[in-house]
């Protein structure tokens, strides 16, 4: 694959997140970044990516036009990071649920919980 590069943008909302609801146990060598045109009809994905130096784990994509709000952008990059810290076991399975539950704990889903007057779906 060429071009794994991270949006500056969307990787800096990835450790906030990870910093204050996954109390830092993602790892950081992930991508995150916009798909381009065709590379993603869902509104987002996360696939381990096998690169020879295994400087990458993960590859999250998010469909720019499918994500059409900073709420929505946010909700779906927490979402594919739950795959992340489930290391894409069970999809949306008992661990996925089990994660959700935590941050929905740790206050991810509360009004103004990273951006003010933003809410979390
Ligand atoms: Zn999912």
């Amino acid at each position: 694959m060429t071009d794994q590069h991270s949006d500056g943008s969307l990787k800096k909302w990835y450790r906030i997140i990870n910093t204050k609801f996954f109390n830092n146990e993602l790892p950081d060598n992930v991508i995150v970044r916009w798909a381009r045109g065709g590379e993603e009809s869902d509104v987002a994905s996360c696939s381990p990516i096998d690169n020879p130096d295994k400087k990458n784990k993960y590859l999250i994509l998010l469909n720019r036009a499918k994500n059409p709000t900073t709420s929505i952008k946010l909700s779906s990059l927490a979402h594919e990071m739950v795959h992340v810290a489930t290391k894409n076991r069970d999809a949306h399975g008992a661990a996925f649920d089990e994660w959700h539950k935590k941050l929905t704990e740790r206050g991810l889903f509360r009004r103004g919980a990273l951006l003010s007057n933003t809410t979390l779906f």
